[in-house]
Protein backbone atom coordinates (compact mmCIF):
# COMPACT_ATOMS: atom_id res chain seq x y z
CA UNK A 1 0.00 0.00 0.00
CA UNK A 2 1.66 2.67 -1.11
CA UNK A 3 3.08 5.84 2.03
CA UNK A 4 0.78 8.60 0.49
CA UNK A 5 -2.74 6.70 0.58
CA UNK A 6 -2.15 5.87 4.70
CA UNK A 7 -0.73 9.88 4.97
CA UNK A 8 -4.05 11.39 3.82
CA UNK A 9 -5.80 10.01 6.86
CA UNK A 10 -3.96 12.72 8.17
CA UNK A 11 -6.13 15.37 6.39
CA UNK A 12 -9.14 15.16 8.09
CA UNK A 13 -9.22 18.02 10.59
CA UNK A 14 -9.26 21.81 8.90
CA UNK A 15 -6.73 24.23 10.06
CA UNK A 16 -8.77 26.57 11.40
CA UNK A 17 -10.01 25.92 15.29
CA UNK A 18 -11.83 22.75 16.37
CA UNK A 19 -14.66 25.30 18.21
CA UNK A 20 -15.17 27.93 15.63
CA UNK A 21 -16.08 24.58 13.36
CA UNK A 22 -19.45 25.90 11.04
CA UNK A 23 -21.73 23.57 9.85
CA UNK A 24 -22.76 23.06 6.15
CA UNK A 25 -26.54 24.00 5.92
CA UNK A 26 -27.05 21.09 2.79
CA UNK A 27 -25.56 18.18 1.74
CA UNK A 28 -25.80 19.09 -2.04
CA UNK A 29 -21.45 19.43 -2.14
CA UNK A 30 -20.94 15.84 -1.10
CA UNK A 31 -19.96 13.67 -3.68
CA UNK A 32 -19.45 10.50 -4.60
CA UNK A 33 -16.48 8.59 -2.62
CA UNK A 34 -15.24 6.06 -4.96
CA UNK A 35 -11.61 5.88 -3.72
CA UNK A 36 -9.60 6.28 -0.06
CA UNK A 37 -7.69 9.11 -1.19
CA UNK A 38 -10.30 10.82 -3.65
CA UNK A 39 -10.97 14.56 -3.19
CA UNK A 40 -14.45 13.87 -2.39
CA UNK A 41 -13.52 12.04 0.35
CA UNK A 42 -11.83 15.33 2.21
CA UNK A 43 -15.40 17.06 1.63
CA UNK A 44 -17.11 14.50 3.66
CA UNK A 45 -14.47 14.24 6.68
CA UNK A 46 -14.58 18.01 6.65
CA UNK A 47 -18.25 17.91 6.64
CA UNK A 48 -18.71 14.71 9.21
CA UNK A 49 -15.75 16.46 11.91
CA UNK A 50 -17.82 19.73 11.80
CA UNK A 51 -21.13 18.69 12.75
CA UNK A 52 -19.38 15.38 15.17
CA UNK A 53 -19.70 17.86 18.29
CA UNK A 54 -23.52 17.83 18.19
CA UNK A 55 -23.86 14.37 18.54
CA UNK A 56 -23.56 14.29 22.35
CA UNK A 57 -26.90 12.25 24.34
CA UNK A 58 -29.85 9.57 22.99
CA UNK A 59 -31.43 12.61 21.76
CA UNK A 60 -29.00 13.43 19.05
CA UNK A 61 -29.08 10.12 16.65
CA UNK A 62 -25.79 10.76 13.62
CA UNK A 63 -29.17 10.90 11.03
CA UNK A 64 -27.50 13.89 8.97
CA UNK A 65 -23.84 12.89 8.92
CA UNK A 66 -25.07 8.97 7.92
CA UNK A 67 -27.62 10.61 5.34
CA UNK A 68 -24.34 11.89 3.78
CA UNK A 69 -22.39 9.12 4.22
CA UNK A 70 -25.26 7.13 2.30
CA UNK A 71 -24.89 10.08 -0.58
CA UNK A 72 -20.99 9.76 -0.62
CA UNK A 73 -21.72 6.07 -1.39
CA UNK A 74 -19.55 5.01 2.06
CA UNK A 75 -21.92 2.26 2.95
CA UNK A 76 -20.93 0.74 -0.87
CA UNK A 77 -17.32 0.72 -0.24
CA UNK A 78 -17.61 -2.44 1.89
CA UNK A 79 -19.59 -4.67 0.09
CA UNK A 80 -19.27 -6.77 -3.13
CA UNK A 81 -20.23 -5.06 -7.29
CA UNK A 82 -22.44 -8.05 -7.22
CA UNK A 83 -24.10 -7.23 -4.35
CA UNK A 84 -24.29 -3.43 -5.03
CA UNK A 85 -21.16 -2.35 -3.43
CA UNK A 86 -18.10 -0.83 -4.82
CA UNK A 87 -16.13 -3.53 -4.10
CA UNK A 88 -13.16 -2.04 -2.69
CA UNK A 89 -10.19 -3.95 -1.10
CA UNK A 90 -9.46 -4.76 2.46
CA UNK A 91 -7.03 -2.15 2.29
CA UNK A 92 -9.00 0.51 1.04
CA UNK A 93 -11.30 -0.04 3.46
CA UNK A 94 -9.61 0.03 6.75
CA UNK A 95 -8.24 3.37 4.68
CA UNK A 96 -11.89 4.07 5.01
CA UNK A 97 -12.44 3.83 8.52
CA UNK A 98 -9.45 5.51 9.51
CA UNK A 99 -10.72 8.63 7.76
CA UNK A 100 -14.18 8.45 8.98
CA UNK A 101 -13.18 7.65 12.12
CA UNK A 102 -10.58 10.92 12.64
CA UNK A 103 -13.61 12.64 11.52
CA UNK A 104 -16.42 11.37 13.44
CA UNK A 105 -16.11 8.23 16.11
CA UNK A 106 -19.93 8.45 16.64
CA UNK A 107 -21.20 8.25 13.19
CA UNK A 108 -18.06 5.65 12.25
CA UNK A 109 -19.01 3.32 14.67
CA UNK A 110 -22.76 3.11 13.96
CA UNK A 111 -21.54 2.39 10.32
CA UNK A 112 -19.45 -0.45 11.31
CA UNK A 113 -22.72 -2.04 13.18
CA UNK A 114 -24.95 -1.38 9.90
CA UNK A 115 -21.65 -2.79 7.57
CA UNK A 116 -21.43 -5.60 9.99
CA UNK A 117 -25.56 -6.86 9.31
CA UNK A 118 -25.03 -5.78 5.50
CA UNK A 119 -22.21 -8.05 5.35
CA UNK A 120 -23.88 -11.08 6.95
CA UNK A 121 -27.11 -10.22 4.74
CA UNK A 122 -24.97 -10.13 2.05
CA UNK A 123 -22.96 -13.59 2.96
CA UNK A 124 -25.94 -15.65 4.28
CA UNK A 125 -27.15 -18.58 1.88
CA UNK A 126 -30.41 -17.21 2.28
CA UNK A 127 -31.05 -14.78 -0.71
CA UNK A 128 -34.45 -13.28 0.60
CA UNK A 129 -33.51 -11.05 3.34
CA UNK A 130 -30.55 -9.76 0.92
CA UNK A 131 -32.99 -8.96 -1.98
CA UNK A 132 -35.62 -7.87 0.80
CA UNK A 133 -33.20 -5.40 2.42
CA UNK A 134 -30.03 -4.96 0.83
CA UNK A 135 -30.73 -2.12 -1.38
CA UNK A 136 -32.50 -0.27 1.10
CA UNK A 137 -29.74 -0.14 3.85
CA UNK A 138 -26.85 0.95 1.13
CA UNK A 139 -29.08 3.80 0.01
CA UNK A 140 -29.86 4.58 3.32
CA UNK A 141 -33.03 4.50 3.25
CA UNK A 142 -33.48 1.98 6.01
CA UNK A 143 -31.06 0.85 8.67
CA UNK A 144 -29.80 -2.19 10.60
CA UNK A 145 -27.39 -3.26 13.37
CA UNK A 146 -26.20 -6.52 15.00
CA UNK A 147 -27.11 -7.98 18.18
CA UNK A 148 -24.46 -10.41 18.66
CA UNK A 149 -22.13 -9.63 21.86
CA UNK A 150 -23.43 -12.58 24.37
CA UNK A 151 -22.26 -14.88 21.76
CA UNK A 152 -18.68 -13.61 21.96
CA UNK A 153 -17.73 -10.98 24.78
CA UNK A 154 -20.83 -10.43 26.68
CA UNK A 155 -22.16 -12.06 29.79
CA UNK A 156 -19.84 -14.88 29.07
CA UNK A 157 -19.78 -15.83 32.69
CA UNK A 158 -23.12 -16.67 33.26
CA UNK A 159 -22.76 -20.09 31.97
CA UNK A 160 -26.29 -20.15 30.18
CA UNK A 161 -27.38 -18.05 26.91
CA UNK A 162 -28.76 -15.02 27.90
CA UNK A 163 -30.64 -15.02 24.22
CA UNK A 164 -32.40 -18.64 23.43
CA UNK A 165 -33.86 -20.10 20.77
CA UNK A 166 -36.21 -23.31 20.34
CA UNK A 167 -37.34 -24.89 17.00
CA UNK A 168 -40.97 -23.92 15.90
CA UNK A 169 -42.49 -26.02 13.56
CA UNK A 170 -40.26 -24.55 10.11
CA UNK A 171 -38.81 -21.78 11.97
CA UNK A 172 -37.99 -20.86 15.15
CA UNK A 173 -38.96 -18.60 18.67
CA UNK A 174 -36.48 -16.44 20.28
CA UNK A 175 -36.45 -15.60 24.05
CA UNK A 176 -34.52 -13.49 26.07
CA UNK A 177 -32.57 -10.31 25.39
CA UNK A 178 -29.28 -8.99 23.44
CA UNK A 179 -27.65 -6.55 25.96
CA UNK A 180 -26.06 -3.99 23.37
CA UNK A 181 -27.74 -3.01 20.15
CA UNK A 182 -26.03 -0.12 18.70
CA UNK A 183 -28.73 2.24 17.14
CA UNK A 184 -31.42 -0.43 18.13
CA UNK A 185 -34.41 2.55 18.45
CA UNK A 186 -33.36 3.92 14.92
CA UNK A 187 -32.99 0.55 13.34
CA UNK A 188 -35.13 -1.20 11.07
CA UNK A 189 -33.27 -4.50 11.34
CA UNK A 190 -31.44 -6.47 13.68
CA UNK A 191 -28.71 -9.21 13.00
CA UNK A 192 -29.66 -11.09 16.38
CA UNK A 193 -27.48 -13.81 17.25
CA UNK A 194 -29.28 -16.89 19.75
CA UNK A 195 -28.73 -20.11 21.26
CA UNK A 196 -30.37 -23.62 21.20
CA UNK A 197 -30.55 -25.77 24.25
CA UNK A 198 -28.19 -28.33 22.52
CA UNK A 199 -25.62 -25.38 22.24
CA UNK A 200 -26.02 -24.85 18.47
CA UNK A 201 -26.53 -20.97 17.72
CA UNK A 202 -28.12 -18.91 14.45
CA UNK A 203 -28.37 -15.78 12.93
CA UNK A 204 -31.53 -14.18 12.12
CA UNK A 205 -32.42 -11.03 10.18
CA UNK A 206 -35.71 -9.87 12.20
CA UNK A 207 -37.50 -6.67 11.98
CA UNK A 208 -37.65 -4.49 15.00
CA UNK A 209 -41.41 -4.27 14.15
CA UNK A 210 -41.67 -8.23 14.56
CA UNK A 211 -44.09 -8.70 17.54
CA UNK A 212 -42.48 -9.19 20.79
CA UNK A 213 -39.15 -7.34 20.23
CA UNK A 214 -38.93 -4.30 21.99
CA UNK A 215 -36.21 -1.85 21.59
CA UNK A 216 -34.30 0.38 24.11
CA UNK A 217 -34.20 3.96 23.55
CA UNK A 218 -30.88 4.66 24.11
CA UNK A 219 -28.51 4.73 26.91
CA UNK A 220 -26.13 7.52 28.11
CA UNK A 221 -22.58 6.21 28.08
CA UNK A 222 -19.42 7.53 28.98
CA UNK A 223 -19.35 8.55 25.09
CA UNK A 224 -21.12 7.51 21.72
CA UNK A 225 -24.47 8.28 23.61
CA UNK A 226 -25.78 9.11 20.20
CA UNK A 227 -25.24 5.90 18.92
CA UNK A 228 -28.47 5.03 20.51
CA UNK A 229 -27.09 1.85 22.17
CA UNK A 230 -29.30 0.03 24.04
CA UNK A 231 -30.68 -3.48 25.09
CA UNK A 232 -33.22 -5.52 22.66
CA UNK A 233 -35.63 -7.53 24.71
CA UNK A 234 -37.37 -10.39 22.72
CA UNK A 235 -40.18 -12.28 24.09
CA UNK A 236 -41.48 -15.67 21.96
CA UNK A 237 -40.38 -13.99 18.81
CA UNK A 238 -41.64 -15.98 15.63
CA UNK A 239 -37.59 -16.57 13.68
CA UNK A 240 -39.54 -17.89 10.01
CA UNK A 241 -37.18 -19.47 7.51
CA UNK A 242 -36.70 -16.69 5.23
CA UNK A 243 -35.49 -14.84 8.19
CA UNK A 244 -32.77 -17.01 8.94
CA UNK A 245 -29.02 -15.73 7.76
CA UNK A 246 -26.90 -18.95 9.17
CA UNK A 247 -27.23 -21.94 11.46
CA UNK A 248 -28.01 -23.07 13.43
CA UNK A 249 -24.71 -24.50 13.80
CA UNK A 250 -22.09 -24.28 16.57
CA UNK A 251 -19.86 -21.55 16.79
CA UNK A 252 -22.15 -19.43 14.10
CA UNK A 253 -20.13 -16.21 14.45
CA UNK A 254 -17.13 -18.15 12.98
CA UNK A 255 -19.17 -19.38 9.53
CA UNK A 256 -19.36 -16.41 6.83
CA UNK A 257 -17.88 -12.73 7.03
CA UNK A 258 -19.66 -10.02 9.16
CA UNK A 259 -20.56 -8.91 12.33
CA UNK A 260 -17.56 -11.08 13.50
CA UNK A 261 -14.87 -10.17 16.30
CA UNK A 262 -11.35 -9.48 16.57
CA UNK A 263 -10.95 -7.96 13.24
CA UNK A 264 -8.71 -5.13 12.43
CA UNK A 265 -11.87 -2.97 12.41
CA UNK A 266 -12.26 -2.40 15.94
CA UNK A 267 -7.96 -1.28 16.13
CA UNK A 268 -8.69 0.77 13.12
CA UNK A 269 -11.20 3.20 14.63
CA UNK A 270 -8.93 3.50 17.82
CA UNK A 271 -6.09 4.52 15.06
CA UNK A 272 -8.37 6.80 13.33
CA UNK A 273 -9.23 8.71 16.99
CA UNK A 274 -5.32 8.70 17.60
CA UNK A 275 -4.60 10.25 14.22
CA UNK A 276 -7.31 13.00 15.21
CA UNK A 277 -5.66 13.89 18.46
CA UNK A 278 -2.46 13.74 16.65
CA UNK A 279 -3.74 16.15 14.27
CA UNK A 280 -4.77 18.55 16.87
CA UNK A 281 -0.97 18.49 18.38
CA UNK A 282 0.36 19.03 15.22
CA UNK A 283 -1.51 22.35 14.67
CA UNK A 284 -0.74 23.39 18.55
CA UNK A 285 3.22 22.61 17.63
CA UNK A 286 3.22 25.11 14.67
CA UNK A 287 2.86 27.95 17.95
CA UNK A 288 4.57 25.96 20.41
CA UNK A 289 7.67 24.23 19.97
CA UNK A 290 7.95 22.75 23.19
CA UNK A 291 4.56 20.29 21.22
CA UNK A 292 6.74 19.84 18.16
CA UNK A 293 9.04 16.77 18.83
CA UNK A 294 5.65 15.50 21.38
CA UNK A 295 3.96 15.69 17.76
CA UNK A 296 6.44 13.98 15.83
CA UNK A 297 6.88 11.15 17.52
CA UNK A 298 3.14 10.56 18.48
CA UNK A 299 2.49 11.16 14.38
CA UNK A 300 5.38 8.61 13.51
CA UNK A 301 3.56 6.01 16.28
CA UNK A 302 0.18 6.55 14.33
CA UNK A 303 1.72 6.48 11.15
CA UNK A 304 2.89 3.30 11.73
CA UNK A 305 -0.04 1.63 13.22
CA UNK A 306 -2.16 2.70 10.37
CA UNK A 307 0.59 0.87 8.30
CA UNK A 308 0.13 -2.03 10.12
CA UNK A 309 -3.22 -2.32 10.09
CA UNK A 310 -3.54 -1.93 6.18
CA UNK A 311 -0.58 -4.33 5.66
CA UNK A 312 -2.79 -6.95 7.90
CA UNK A 313 -5.74 -6.29 5.70
CA UNK A 314 -3.77 -6.39 2.45
CA UNK A 315 -2.90 -10.32 3.90
CA UNK A 316 0.30 -9.28 5.51
CA UNK A 317 0.18 -12.17 8.05
CA UNK A 318 0.20 -10.16 11.61
CA UNK A 319 -1.19 -11.02 15.06
CA UNK A 320 -4.62 -9.10 15.67
CA UNK A 321 -4.50 -9.28 19.05
CA UNK A 322 -1.45 -7.44 19.44
CA UNK A 323 -2.58 -5.03 17.12
CA UNK A 324 -5.43 -4.75 18.94
CA UNK A 325 -3.28 -3.91 22.36
CA UNK A 326 -1.00 -1.52 20.44
CA UNK A 327 -4.53 0.41 19.34
CA UNK A 328 -5.59 0.26 22.26
CA UNK A 329 -2.52 1.50 24.08
CA UNK A 330 -2.06 4.64 21.28
CA UNK A 331 -5.35 5.79 21.56
CA UNK A 332 -5.07 6.42 24.85
CA UNK A 333 -1.37 8.30 24.71
CA UNK A 334 -2.50 10.21 22.26
CA UNK A 335 -5.73 11.63 23.31
CA UNK A 336 -4.26 12.28 26.75
CA UNK A 337 -1.53 14.15 25.40
CA UNK A 338 -3.77 16.27 23.08
CA UNK A 339 -5.74 16.91 26.97
CA UNK A 340 -2.43 17.85 28.16
CA UNK A 341 -1.54 20.21 25.40
CA UNK A 342 -5.14 21.76 25.60
CA UNK A 343 -4.43 22.25 29.12
CA UNK A 344 -7.16 23.72 31.22
CA UNK A 345 -9.37 25.05 27.89
CA UNK A 346 -9.17 21.19 26.59
CA UNK A 347 -10.74 20.53 30.35
CA UNK A 348 -14.13 22.99 28.71
CA UNK A 349 -16.71 20.91 27.76
CA UNK A 350 -16.73 22.50 24.23
CA UNK A 351 -13.30 21.26 23.52
CA UNK A 352 -12.91 18.26 21.31
CA UNK A 353 -9.95 17.01 23.20
CA UNK A 354 -12.71 15.92 25.92
CA UNK A 355 -14.79 14.31 23.93
CA UNK A 356 -11.73 12.57 21.87
CA UNK A 357 -10.26 11.53 25.88
CA UNK A 358 -13.72 9.65 26.68
CA UNK A 359 -14.05 8.46 23.10
CA UNK A 360 -10.58 6.47 23.71
CA UNK A 361 -12.07 4.70 26.77
CA UNK A 362 -14.44 2.99 24.37
CA UNK A 363 -11.74 0.75 23.01
CA UNK A 364 -10.99 -0.43 26.43
CA UNK A 365 -14.53 -2.27 26.30
CA UNK A 366 -15.25 -2.70 22.95
CA UNK A 367 -15.51 -6.02 21.52
CA UNK A 368 -12.06 -6.13 23.27
CA UNK A 369 -10.88 -9.75 23.12
CA UNK A 370 -10.34 -11.39 26.83
CA UNK A 371 -6.67 -11.59 26.61
CA UNK A 372 -6.32 -8.29 25.04
CA UNK A 373 -8.58 -7.02 28.00
CA UNK A 374 -6.07 -8.95 30.98
CA UNK A 375 -2.93 -7.67 29.35
CA UNK A 376 -3.89 -4.36 30.14
CA UNK A 377 -5.02 -5.19 33.71
CA UNK A 378 -1.31 -6.50 34.00
CA UNK A 379 -0.02 -3.35 32.71
CA UNK A 380 -2.17 -1.07 34.89
CA UNK A 381 -1.17 -3.48 37.94
CA UNK A 382 2.88 -3.39 37.21
CA UNK A 383 3.11 -6.91 36.83
CA UNK A 384 5.60 -7.74 34.45
C1 LIG B 1 -21.24 1.64 23.35
C2 LIG B 1 -21.28 0.16 23.05
C3 LIG B 1 -21.91 -0.26 21.90
C4 LIG B 1 -21.98 -1.61 21.61
N1 LIG B 1 -22.65 -2.01 20.48
C5 LIG B 1 -22.81 -3.31 20.21
C6 LIG B 1 -23.61 -3.73 19.10
O1 LIG B 1 -24.15 -2.93 18.33
N2 LIG B 1 -23.76 -5.06 18.89
C7 LIG B 1 -23.19 -5.98 19.72
O2 LIG B 1 -23.37 -7.17 19.46
N3 LIG B 1 -22.44 -5.61 20.78
C8 LIG B 1 -22.23 -4.31 21.05
N4 LIG B 1 -21.49 -3.92 22.16
C9 LIG B 1 -20.99 -4.97 23.07
C10 LIG B 1 -19.47 -5.04 23.18
O3 LIG B 1 -18.91 -5.42 21.97
C11 LIG B 1 -19.03 -5.98 24.32
O4 LIG B 1 -19.62 -7.21 24.17
C12 LIG B 1 -19.41 -5.43 25.66
O5 LIG B 1 -18.83 -4.14 25.81
C13 LIG B 1 -18.94 -6.35 26.79
O6 LIG B 1 -19.30 -5.75 28.03
P1 LIG B 1 -20.32 -6.42 29.08
O7 LIG B 1 -20.54 -5.44 30.19
O8 LIG B 1 -21.53 -6.92 28.39
O9 LIG B 1 -19.42 -7.65 29.58
P2 LIG B 1 -19.69 -8.77 30.69
O10 LIG B 1 -18.61 -9.78 30.55
O11 LIG B 1 -21.10 -9.26 30.57
O12 LIG B 1 -19.48 -7.96 32.03
C14 LIG B 1 -20.54 -7.28 32.72
C15 LIG B 1 -20.31 -7.36 34.21
O13 LIG B 1 -20.36 -8.74 34.60
C16 LIG B 1 -19.41 -9.02 35.63
N5 LIG B 1 -18.45 -10.04 35.19
C17 LIG B 1 -17.74 -10.04 34.04
N6 LIG B 1 -16.96 -11.13 33.98
C18 LIG B 1 -17.17 -11.83 35.09
C19 LIG B 1 -16.66 -13.06 35.62
N7 LIG B 1 -15.75 -13.77 34.94
N8 LIG B 1 -17.13 -13.50 36.79
C20 LIG B 1 -18.03 -12.79 37.48
N9 LIG B 1 -18.56 -11.62 37.06
C21 LIG B 1 -18.13 -11.15 35.88
C22 LIG B 1 -18.72 -7.70 35.96
O14 LIG B 1 -19.36 -7.11 37.08
C23 LIG B 1 -18.96 -6.86 34.72
O15 LIG B 1 -19.01 -5.47 34.99
C24 LIG B 1 -21.40 -2.57 22.48
C25 LIG B 1 -20.75 -2.11 23.65
C26 LIG B 1 -20.69 -0.78 23.95
C27 LIG B 1 -20.04 -0.33 25.22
Amino acid sequence: MPINAIQTVKSTMPARPDHEFRTPDDMEAIAVCTRPNADAMDSLCHFLASVAPEYRTVQDWPDRSLQACAAAGVFRWFLPTSCGGFGWSESDQVLGYLRLAAADLTTTFVITQLIGACKRIASSENSIPRERYLDALLAGEKFATVGISHLTTSSQHLGAPILRATLDGDGYRLDGMSPWVTGAAAADLIVIAATLDNGRELLAAVPTSTAGVTCGTGTELVALSASRTDRVMLANVRVEPDMLLAGPVNGVMRVGVGAGTGGLQTSTLAAGLSRAAVDYLIRESKKRVDLVEIAQQLDQQVHSLCRSLVDAAGGVSCDAGALRGQANRLVMRTTQAAMTAAKGAGYVDSHPVGRWCREALFFLVWSCPLPVAHEHLCELAGIE
